[in-house]
């Protein structure tokens, strides 16, 4: 069985949902004393910080301009005054540049903030590239660029991405509940200037009001329908969720637009719409603060750049924290410091007490093949893990160890606790620097 048919048959793993928030009406926190926006929030070059020590800005004014198509202009959450500009050491050693805001508490709007004027699809277009909108499911993809690829004509499907299967986080979900008719404008508004015919909104069994909801408010609507998918682990990966969705497989080294469908994120669409009625950019985020040290979980929109200190804080603790990860606990990030802000592509903070986040100690492998038959891509991670371990490109190749997509099931279902996922991790950056050395 080779790996593309290995992926048709099914690999991922159920998880406990821990979505004890689901049903948690979204809450807005106090007004921080002062927000940070780092000029990285998105995959492409940092942002030029384009306002200066002292300036006032207002919500909405742009505070960092892109300085490629890749990456995305930032705007600021607040009102107030500009009080730096300034490097810092921010995330596991990386630098960037920030713009720290000191709020005036007035949230003052900047006066140029009007909804864009979209008539056809490059006002369309252009509207998007100072929307300040990346792909919400992490990604930080600039949304602009997403909706145009080079054969848009050939796109039949656009996928709405509302899998949302990572344990904990529930924002997703409260998208769906409290905004639905911003998500079906931005549906409609990217079927219609991008000519694509049809949307189907994805969604796990295990959000039923979701569903429901959504199943009523497009069910006269020919070309939008709901795809009700089995809540399995990682059904919201873009591979993963366009075969499950529509049978179509990705070819290795392809995008997803070769198999003619556009796929974004349901906060994603659901900020287009709000965009394109105020014409307010990105300026806020909800997030999910979880975890067993949490004392209140809840859902919350904050301003981006608030500290996650600041959001930890609203929610209380119940002990002192042994781990803080941004995002979901099987793909996101662990956190060095509770004074790093909430960045556009966040849309959780997990806090765990000491004990729950203990490292495993790794014993040898068993040849249990648990890892295997579990990885949705259908690799083989031990071996990878093993020709990694030798250096031996060759054979990383062979394995396919490009296709691994991080989504840690491997580490998640390994009886022997051994951390598969971040060394095929590994095994993939070496085989790209290898492959990178050959074409030279
Ligand atoms: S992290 Fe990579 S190798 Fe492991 S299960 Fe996920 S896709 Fe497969
Ligand atoms: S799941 Fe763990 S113990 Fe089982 S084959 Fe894979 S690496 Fe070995």
């Amino acid at each position: 069985m080779n790996v593309l048919q290995r992926l048709l048959s099914g690999g991922g793993v159920r998880v406990p949902h821990h979505k004890d928030t689901a049903n948690y009406p979204t809450e807005h926190i106090p007004l921080p004393k002062k927000i940070v926006l780092p000029m990285s929030q998105h995959v492409g070059a940092p942002c030029e910080p384009c306002v200066k020590k002292g300036v006032r800005v207002y919500v909405g004014t742009m505070v960092g301009r892109a300085p490629s198509a890749m990456s995305m202009h930032i705007f600021s959450s607040v009102s107030g005054k500009v009080t730096a500009v300034e490097p810092i050491l921010y995330k596991a050693g990386r630098g960037d540049m920030v713009v720290i805001i000191e709020t005036d508490g007035l949230q003052t709007v900047d006066p140029s903030i009007t909804p864009p004027d979209v008539h056809d699809r490059e006002s369309f277009i252009a509207a998007l590239e100072v929307s300040g909108i990346v792909g919400m499911g992490g990604a930080g993809f600039p949304t602009d660029i997403k909706v145009t690829p080079k054969n848009l004509s050939e796109i039949d499907t656009l996928i709405i991405n509302g899998a949302e299967c990572e344990p904990y986080l529930t924002t997703d979900n409260r998208e769906f509940l409290e905004c639905p008719d911003s998500i079906l404008f931005g549906i409609r508004s990217c079927l219609k200037w991008l000519g694509i015919p049809s949307a189907l909104i994805c969604i796990e069994d295990n959000k039923p009001a979701a569903i429901d909801l959504m199943t009523r408010k497009t069910e006269k609507d020919p070309q939008i329908s709901v795809k009700v998918l089995e809540s399995r682990y990682p059904q919201g990966a873009q591979n993963v969720l366009i075969k499950n969705a529509t049978g179509r497989i990705v070819p290795r080294g392809a995008r997803h637009t070769s198999v003619g469908v556009m796929m974004l994120n349901v906060t994603t669409v659901s900020s287009i719409g709000k965009f394109l009625e105020t014409g307010m950019p990105l300026v806020t985020k909800r997030l999910t603060v979880a975890g067993d040290a949490i004392e209140n979980p809840k859902n919350l929109e904050v301003p981006i750049g608030v500290s996650i200190d600041d959001v930890v804080n609203y929610c209380g603790t119940t002990e002192e924290a042994g781990k803080i990860i941004i995002g979901g606990p099987m793909m996101g990030e662990a956190q060095m410091d509770v004074n790093y802000p909430i960045t556009r592509q966040n849309n959780g903070v997990l806090v765990f007490g000491k004990k729950s986040s203990a490292r495993p100690i790794a014993t040898p492998c068993i040849r249990c093949g648990r890892c295997v038959n579990s990885c949705p891509m259908g690799l083989c991670p031990v071996d990878i893990r093993n020709a990694y371990v030798e250096h031996n490109a060759q054979e990383l190749d062979r394995l396919m160890a490009d296709l691994c997509i991080g989504c840690g099931t491997c580490s998640y279902v390994c009886p022997a606790k051994r951390p598969l996922a971040p060394t095929v991790t590994l095994a993939k950056t070496f085989l790209k620097t290898h492959s990178n050395r050959e074409k030279r």
